[in-house]
C-alpha cells in the first residue's frame, strides 16, 4: 500500500537528539500536541555522542567568569561572522538551561564545595563546560528522555493515553517538509516520511515543524559523524524553500583516531587537552607553540612552562596553545603531517601518559580508556595517541530568526541545533553546541507551539497532489532506471533495471570528493572540479536503484538519503569556492589571510529551481544551488563594548570601527 497513513498534530519536531528533545518539552509544555520523529531509534543520536561537556558561564570554578566573557569566546572563536544577536543569548541563556538539567535529574560531576564542575576547553577563557566524565551526552539524552517520560505520564493521569499529547515514532525518516502553497509560497502543513522497518508512508499534518536533525558530516570521508548525519534537515529546509547561511564552514576537529583504518575519524575528545594532554610531532616538539596566530597571540602562553603552569593557576598564567580554537589547532596538525612530521600512521601525537596519573586518566578520561584499548589495542596511561583532522561539524545551516528560530521566510519552519546556523559563525568552540541545542531548542519548541495554537483555528492544508510527489520520489529507486521512477504501489519494487546505478558506490565517490577538494586546505580549482564532480554524481543519483521491497531495506535509505548529501555538498563548495579568504573552518591556501571585508557578509544557498523530485534530470554543469549575499546588521553598542578597541580592529572593516 502506498496510501500513507495520515495522522494530526499541533507542533512536530523531527530529531530527537538534545535540540529536538528540548523543543518537544517546551512545546508540549506550552499545551501544543506534539509528535517527535526519529531517524534512529529513540536516544540514538549525536548528542548522546557528546563527551566533553556544555559550556555555561556559571562561574563555578573561576568566579571570573559571566556571560559576556563567553559571548567574548563564542565570538573570537568564530572570529566575529557569528549572528552576534544568537551568541548573545546563548551566553545569557546558556547557564539557566544547565541549572535546568540538574533539576529535571541530571547529575554532573561536583567540585569539591559541591557545585557542578566545570573543564577546561580550547577557546574558552575559564573553565566553562559542565560534565559527566566525557560522556556528558549520555546524561543529557537520558535526562531529557526521562522528562519526555514524566510528561507522558502526566497525561496518562489526565487523558488515560500517554501519547495523547506527546509522542515519539522511532525509526522513521522524514523526506519532505509539505506546505500548503507551491514553491516557496505557502505555510508549513506538515511532514512526510516513511518507517524504515516497514516501509510504510506517513503523513503528519501540523502548522509547525521544527528541524532539529543534526549535521552533514557522512559528505566526508573521515568523520567523527555516524550515519544519520546525511544533512536531511539542511535538504528540507532548502526544498520548503528555506535558506541556508555558511555553509562554507565545516569543523574539522583537531584530534580523530588515525589507526586503525576502520575507526579513522572517530573522535578523541578535545578534553584531553583540557585535562592537560599535550600534542608533539616525531620529533617530539610541542609544535602548537609555532602556530599562535597574531590575534591570539597575547592570550596564550609563549613557553611550555608558562604553560603548564597554568593548569593549576590560570590566573597568573596563560593557556597553553593546544588549547587554541580548533580550527587552528586542526591547520597545525595538518602542516606538521604535511612537512613530514607527522606520526606513523599520518596524525600527530597526543598525550597524556607522561602528564596525567593512570589513575586520573581512567577516571576523567573513561571512554578515551576504553576506546583506544579496545578499538586500537593502545593503552593512553602509557603511551600516546595518534590523532588527526576529522570532519566533525557544520556551523551552516538553516537562516533562522535569532529570537524565534523560525527559518527565515517559511511560515511554520523551525530550525535548532547543529540544523541552524548563524550561532558559530565560522568556527564552533567545544562545549557550544550542547548549550546552543539546548538555549535554542527551548526557543523552537516555544515559538512553534505559539504558531501552531494559534493557527490551531485554521490549520494549513496538505495538498494531495505534494503528498503525490512524495510518493512518487520515494519510490523511485525501485524503479530507477526502467521508466524513471514510477514503482508498483505494492510496496514491493520491480527492481533496479539495467544502467541503475549502486547508492553505496555513488556514496563513496560523494565522500571521496569533498574529503579530497572540499576539505581542510581548499583550492579554487579543486572546488570547481569538485562541482563539476558533484554535477554528474547528481545525475547519476537519479538512477540510483535498489533491489527487493520496502521492508528494512538500507540500500534504499541510502539511495533517498543521497538527495539530501548531494544538496548540502553543493551548497558546501559553491560557498567555499565563492569566500575568497580564510576565516575559522575555512581554509583557502590561495586567498590565506582573512579580508576584514568578508566579515559582515553571509553566503545564502537557496534552491536554483523547482526540485519536485520528478523533474527531469538537470545537466551535470548546472548546478541546483544559487547563492545570495547578505550583509549582516552591525553588532549592537553595548556589545561591541566588551572588547578592546584593538581586537575589534583585527576583525572590523573602518567603517564599522567608526559607527
Ligand atoms: P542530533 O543529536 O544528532 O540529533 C539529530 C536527530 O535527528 C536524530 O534523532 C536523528 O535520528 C534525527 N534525524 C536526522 N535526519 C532525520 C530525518 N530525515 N527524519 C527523521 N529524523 C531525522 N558538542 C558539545 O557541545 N560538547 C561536546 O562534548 C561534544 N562532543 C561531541 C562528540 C562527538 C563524537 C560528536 C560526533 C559530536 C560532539 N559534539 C559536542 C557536537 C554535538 O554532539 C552535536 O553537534 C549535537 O549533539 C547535535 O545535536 P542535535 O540535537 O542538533 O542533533
Amino acid at each position: 500500500m502506498t496510501q500513507p497513513e495520515e495522522q494530526a498534530w499541533d507542533v512536530v519536531v523531527v530529531g530527537a537528539g538534545g535540540a529536538g528533545l528540548r523543543a518537544a518539552i517546551e512545546a508540549r509544555e506550552r499545551g501544543a500536541r506534539t509528535a517527535v520523529i526519529c531517524k534512529s531509534l529513540f536516544g540514538k543520536a549525536h548528542t548522546v555522542m557528546a563527551e566533553g561537556g556544555i559550556a555555561a558561564s556559571m562561574g563555578n570554578v573561576n568566579e571570573g567568569d559571566n556571560w559576556q566573557v563567553h559571548f567574548r569566546d563564542t565570538m573570537r572563536g568564530g572570529k566575529f561572522l557569528n549572528d552576534w544577536r544568537m551568541a548573545e543569548l546563548h551566553a545569557r541563556e546558556a547557564p539557566d538551561r544547565v541549572w535546568e538539567l540538574e533539576t529535571w535529574g541530571a547529575l554532573f560531576d561536583r567540585t569539591a564545595d559541591g557545585r557542578i564542575s566545570q573543564r577546561n576547553f580550547g577557546g574558552h577563557e575559564y573553565p566553562r563546560l559542565a560534565h559527566v566524565g566525557d560522556r556528558t551526552g549520555l546524561e543529557l539524552i537520558r535526562t531529557l528522555q526521562q522528562k519526555i517520560v514524566a510528561l507522558q505520564q502526566e497525561d496518562f493521569r489526565e487523558h488515560g493515553d500517554y501519547e495523547a499529547r506527546l509522542k515519539v515514532f522511532q525509526e522513521c525518516t522524514v523526506t519532505r517538509v509539505l506546505k500548503d502553497g507551491e514553491g516557496d509560497g505557502g505555510r508549513v502543513s506538515g511532514v512526510f516520511g516513511y518507517e524504515r522497518e516497514s516501509g510504510r508512508f506517513l503523513v503528519l499534518r501540523a502548522p509547525a515543524v521544527v528541524l532539529a536533525t543534526g549535521g552533514i558530516g557522512k559528505s566526508f570521508k573521515v568523520t567523527s559523524n555516524s550515519w544519520e548525519y546525511t544533512g536531511d534537515g539542511h535538504a528540507l529546509a532548502l526544498l520548503a524553500g528555506a535558506r541556508l547561511t555558511n555553509m562554507e564552514f565545516v569543523q574539522f576537529h583537531p584530534t580523530g583516531m588515525v589507526w586503525p583504518p576502520s575507526v579513522k575519524g572517530i573522535l578523541v575528545t578535545e578534553s584531553v587537552r583540557g585535562d592537560g594532554g599535550v600534542l608533539r610531532n616525531s620529533d617530539g616538539r610541542r609544535f602548537m607553540f609555532d602556530y599562535v596566530p597574531d590575534v591570539f597571540k597575547e592570550k596564550y602562553a609563549q613557553s611550555e612552562a608558562e604553560g603548564d603552569r597554568w593548569y593549576e593557576d590560570p590566573d597568573h598564567n596563560r593557556r597553553p596553545p593546544e588549547l587554541l580554537p580548533r580550527d587552528e589547532v586542526a591547520r597545525a596538525i595538518n602542516a606538521e603531517v604535511k612537512a613530514g612530521r607527522g606520526s606513523p600512521h599520518g596524525g600527530v601525537f597526543l598525550d597524556v601518559s607522561t602528564r596525567i596519573p593512570a589513575e586520573t586518566i581512567r577516571r576523567r578520561l573513561p571512554s578515551m580508556y576504553h576506546q583506544f584499548k579496545e578499538l586500537a589495542d593502545v593503552d593512553i596511561t602509557a603511551e600516546p595517541m595518534e590523532v588527526g583532522p576529522t570532519c566533525h561539524y557544520v556551523m551552516g545551516g538553516v537562516w533562522v530568526e535569532p529570537d524565534t528560530a523560525q527559518a527565515r521566510g517559511v511560515t511554520g519552519l523551525y530550525a535548532a541545533g547543529e540544523v541552524a546556523g548563524g550561532m558559530h559563525g565560522s568556527n564552533r568552540l567545544g562545549g557550544n553546541s550542547l548549550s546552543d541545542l539546548l538555549v535554542f531548542g527551548r526557543r523552537a519548541g516555544l515559538h512553534a507551539a505559539e504558531h501552531a495554537l494559534a493557527a490551531a483555528g485554521e490549520p494549513p492544508a496538505v495538498r494531495e497532489d505534494a503528498v503525490e510527489a512524495a510518493v512518487a520520489e520515494a519510490l523511485r529507486p525501485f524503479g530507477a532506471a526502467e521508466d524513471g521512477g514510477a514503482a508498483d504501489a505494492a510496496g514491493g519494487g520491480r527492481g533496479s533495471g539495467a544502467g541503475a546505478e549502486n547508492p553505496y558506490t555513488l556514496h563513496q565517490e560523494l565522500q571521496q570528493t569533498m574529503n579530497d577538494l572540499v576539505g581542510i586546505i581548499r583550492r579554487g580549482g579543486e572546488m570547481a572540479e569538485a562541482l563539476e564532480r558533484l554535477g554528474g554524481l547528481r545525475d547519476r543519483a537519479r538512477r540510483a536503484g535498489v533491489e527487493g521491497h520496502r521492508q528494512f531495506n538500507p540500500g534504499w535509505h541510502l539511495a533517498l538519503d543521497l538527495r539530501n548529501m548531494l544538496l548540502v555538498s553543493e551548497c558546501v563548495a559553491r560557498a567555499a569556492l565563492e569566500r575568497e579568504e580564510s576565516r575559522g573552518g575555512h581554509t583557502r591556501e590561495d586567498h590565506p589571510g582573512m579580508d576584514r571585508a568578508w566579515r559582515r557578509i553571509n553566503l545564502l544557498c537557496s534552491l536554483a529551481a523547482e526540485e519536485d523530485g520528478t523533474a527531469p534530470a538537470a545537466p551535470a554543469s548546472r548546478g541546483r544551488i544559487a547563492l545570495t549575499r547578505f550583509t549582516a546588521p552591525p553588532v549592537r553598542s553595548d556589545l561591541l563594548a566588551l572588547f578592546e578597541k584593538d581586537e575589534l580592529g583585527k576583525y572590523l572593516a573602518d567603517e564599522e570601527l567608526s559607527l
